[in-house]
């Protein structure tokens, strides 16, 4: 094994981001009740909470355009593999936490992750109970590993935000990013520890803060949303938990709570007005920007002229390229608050965010009935 973990795997130079002892955002540990799954934005839509409309459009929002639907159908595939039998035996190989912390994520990257991090898994992060059946939620492993895949910057750059690619893009990565879980997850359980993956189908564990722990971002103003230095809000999580001896990384700081406070973006670009323009509050132990889950819920859920929404992601500055010129813009604005102060003006000032069409590459469809036809909104 020697010299075998100066390889740099890395797809960013997570390693140049300053590290801290805890989240920047306050989090109270002492007060954070435990979250039931049934409770959020869609499993309340699912069960009618926010209207007969919306009840009757959650089972079909992802479905609805074709390449969504065969993502969440992929989805469904990985619903009931992401845990197992553990070997008897444990292998072979070194129980130092830090080589094995290294060896796990040289393996994630490996299967095409864009951002892996570790973490202590906080017992809060577990949910009570389980979506639908309301099941009592036993997860009692040590860590936790999560997982991110880009949703597509191409993409990005060429849809609205809310049109009929924005499912795809969330599934995109969901989907992706639970394939890579599932795997890590037997393999940990193949070298003798348990491990169980939680992905888009099959949580059982709350991601954000998992992903803060895991020094993978910073708190942001799009409601609940980890924002990464190098992907913005642009990717998707899953994660595994295990028993498998390994080193947790630290919470990292990069000048967001200070960018976000001046920048308020998303919250002018949200078609449904669901981001706040205000302070953090508290919530439940946690220090977080507002949002209306209702009205974020309805217009992804009842979209009529798209499919989901990330009209958020799309529009967000730090959802860029990585680019020479956006690296070294990178730079500026997570060591100096003026150039904080500038990106946020000059973001506007180029035109960053608008929707180029001639990028589009895929194709407006909707199922209604058993047909594909072209929706009325293109
Ligand atoms: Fe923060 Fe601006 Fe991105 Fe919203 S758009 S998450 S305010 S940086």
């Amino acid at each position: 094994m020697s010299g075998y973990h100066r390889r740099v795997f890395e797809n960013f130079p997570m390693d140049r981001i300053k590290r801290v002892d805890k989240p920047t955002t306050q989090v109270e540990e002492e007060k954070i009740k435990r979250v039931d799954e049934r409770e959020s934005g869609f499993n309340r839509a699912a069960r009618g909470d926010f209207g007969a409309y919306l009840k009757e459009q959650r089972p079909r929002f992802v479905m609805k355009h074709p390449i969504s639907g065969a993502l969440g159908q992929m989805q469904v595939f990985l619903r009931d593999i992401v845990d197992g039998i553990v070997a008897k035996h444990k292998a072979p190989i070194p129980d130092d936490p830090e080589i094995l912390s290294k060896h796990i994520k040289e393996l994630a990257y490996f299967l095409r992750a864009d951002g892996v991090g570790i973490c202590k898994l906080p017992r809060y992060a577990v949910y009570t109970n389980s979506f639908p059946d309301g099941e009592p939620v036993e997860c009692n492993h040590k860590f936790a590993i999560a997982i991110l895949i880009d949703q597509d910057w191409r993409t990005s750059i060429a849809t609205t935000g809310h049109d009929w690619i924005s499912n795809s893009m969330s599934f995109m990565a969901y989907s992706a990013s639970g394939f890579i879980a599932c795997i890590i997850a037997d393999y940990i359980r193949r070298l003798g520890y348990p491990a169980r993956a939680h992905h888009a189908r099959n949580y059982q564990v709350v991601v954000p803060p998992i992903l803060l722990w895991a020094g993978l971002g910073e708190m942001c103003r799009i409601g609940d949303c980890v924002l990464h230095p190098f992907l913005g809000p642009r990717f998707k999580a899953a994660v595994v938990t295990t028993d498998l001896p390994l080193l947790p990384d630290k919470p990292i700081d990069f000048g967001l709570q200070d960018f976000c406070s001046k920048c308020k973006k998303c919250a002018r670009a949200c078609p449904s007005g669901a981001l706040s323009e205000g302070d953090k509050i508290m919530y439940n132990g946690y220090e977080r920007w507002p949002t209306d889950v209702e009205k974020c819920t309805a217009l992804r859920v009842g979209n009529k002229r798209g499919s989901g929404c990330g009209t958020c992601i799309k529009v967000c500055p730090w959802n860029k390229p990585y680019t020479p010129f956006h690296r070294t813009v990178n730079w500026m604005i997570r060591h100096s608050g003026l150039a904080r102060t500038i990106a946020i003006w000059a973001d506007d000032l180029i035109g960053y965010g608008k929707p180029e069409p001639e990028k589009k590459w895929w194709f407006d469809l909707e199922e209604v009935g058993e047909r594909l036809i072209i929706p009325k909104s293109s």
